[in-house]
């Protein structure tokens, strides 16, 4: 059988770490709900073995077992005692899967709009007028994307977010911080409103933002599925303008994008080297430059919490629990700053969440070529979420609020840590 490479030199020497110990299986959110060997952790890495070595042909149906038995989220990972890879490793055959069988074209068309700014500022423009005009609640509410109801899909900006605000921000008096503030998608295109309550509290902390306008896709949501060239040219186009020595941090409002700038990019760019891509030490240098500087925004705030002026409190309480987006808690091992946000706001009765670090199921387009197991997934989040009896459901992924918000409650809102801090902050 043809040997062919599936990893680079450090992802593929991670497979060996593997002991077969199955303490990953119990933290997998697909294999709780569908009870197969192949779709435990443990089964993916040895089928990546397996396929490393050359002992297994990447037929459809191993295909298959690393596309609809995994949402990515890294629970295996952050379990694992032996620091096996799991996600660079499914991700990885994933990418070696999209090349011999090719990707779906409604994804590629996708991630082509993702990884162009203009085309996809266009495609929201469209968007948002066809929904206007050949939309409608009982037209929505009769559609579903998978595990998603189209009519609880929050509706496109009315001007991408970046053409909302300035490209510097700057507070009164001395600034005492320059920060660049990587928006990402979806905050750009659907939750606007999130890029507003960042900008404003951190000019509200005396912080100078500096919004560079040519931002795209992080990139990540691309390379998970596969397509990794068109992911290269994301990471490529983040680092020319963020990776930058003259700023004091890189502020991001959402984890998947934290994730990617500060862990894959290094990692990704150094497989690829090691694949024979022409890929430069000044791009991996300034990789790691960025990762060096990336805070997800509710680090930064927490890091300078005397910075925010002070808040009062106005007699009304509100019931308010969180949840930790994956990325952000097994990527970043970030859970106690958000939370610190929060409890911070005067008002806020903050209440913990049963299984706050449990995925939502949403992975992406996961939810929309796998409803049924994502659709599980999301009720045992979202059970947990209304027994809490909270007002306000708090997280930091644009991505965790579209899926949950689909599924909850609509007396639940979703919002980030950073809303609920410029409402108090504004009166
Ligand atoms: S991936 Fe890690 S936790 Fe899972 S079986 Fe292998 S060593 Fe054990
Ligand atoms: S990344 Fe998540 S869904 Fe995929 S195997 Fe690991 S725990 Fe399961």
């Amino acid at each position: 059988m043809e040997k062919r490479e599936v990893f680079g030199e450090n992802t593929r020497e991670n497979i060996y770490h593997c002991i077969k110990c199955g303490l990953c299986i119990a933290h997998c959110p697909v294999y709780k709900e569908i009870l197969l060997e192949e779709a435990t952790p443990r089964g993916k890495v040895q089928l990546s073995r397996h396929l490393s070595e050359g002992n297994l042909e990447l037929s459809e149906e191993v295909k298959e077992a690393f596309f609809s038995t995994c949402l990515l989220c890294g629970s295996c990972v952050a379990n694992c005692p032996s620091g096996v890879h799991g996600d660079h490793l499914f991700s990885g055959v994933r990418w070696r899967a999209a090349q011999r069988y090719g990707i779906d074209w409604k994804k590629k068309v996708m991630f082509q709009l993702l990884a162009s700014r203009w085309m996809m500022s266009t495609s929201a423009w469209f968007g948002k007028w066809a929904r206007a005009m050949f939309g409608g609640p009982w037209i929505e509410s009769k559609l579903n994307a998978g595990a998603l109801n189209v009519e609880r899909i929050p509706p496109f900006n009315d001007k991408p977010f970046a053409e909302s605000v300035p490209e510097v921000v700057k507070p009164g008096g001395k600034a005492k911080a320059r920060i660049l503030y990587f928006h990402g998608c979806a905050t750009n295109y659907l939750f606007g409103a999130i890029g507003l309550a960042v900008v404003d509290v951190l000019k509200k902390m005396g912080v100078e933002v500096i919004i560079p306008k040519d931002q795209s896709c992080c990139g990540l949501p691309i390379f998970m599925s596969g397509e990794r060239d068109t992911s290269l040219r994301c990471i490529r186009d983040t680092l020319k303008l963020f990776a930058r020595e003259d700023v004091d941090a890189v502020v991001v409002d959402c984890a998947t994008c934290g994730a990617a700038l500060k862990n894959e990019y290094s990692h990704l760019l150094c497989d690829l080297r090691q694949l024979g891509e022409q890929v430069t030490d000044e791009e991996i240098r300034a990789a790691e430059l960025l990762a060096g500087k990336l805070k997800d925004v509710t680090v930064f705030i927490d890091e300078h919490k005397e910075w925010l002026p002070k808040m009062k409190e106005n007699g009304n309480k509100i019931r308010v629990t969180y949840h930790d987006p994956c990325h952000l808690v097994k990527g970043q091992k970030i859970s106690a700053q958000p939370r610190n946000v929060l409890k911070a706001i005067p008002g806020v009765e903050y209440v913990e969440l049963p299984g706050a670090n449990d995925c939502c199921g949403g992975g992406g387009s996961f939810q929309v070529e796998h409803a049924d197991t994502s659709r599980k997934i999301t009720k045992r989040k979202v059970d947990n979420i209304q027994e809490t009896g909270a007002q306000v459901l708090a997280t930091c992924c644009p991505g965790c609020n579209l899926t949950i918000s689909n599924h909850l409650d609509p007396a639940i809102k979703v919002l980030h840590p950073v809303q609920l801090l410029q409402k108090v902050l504004n009166g």
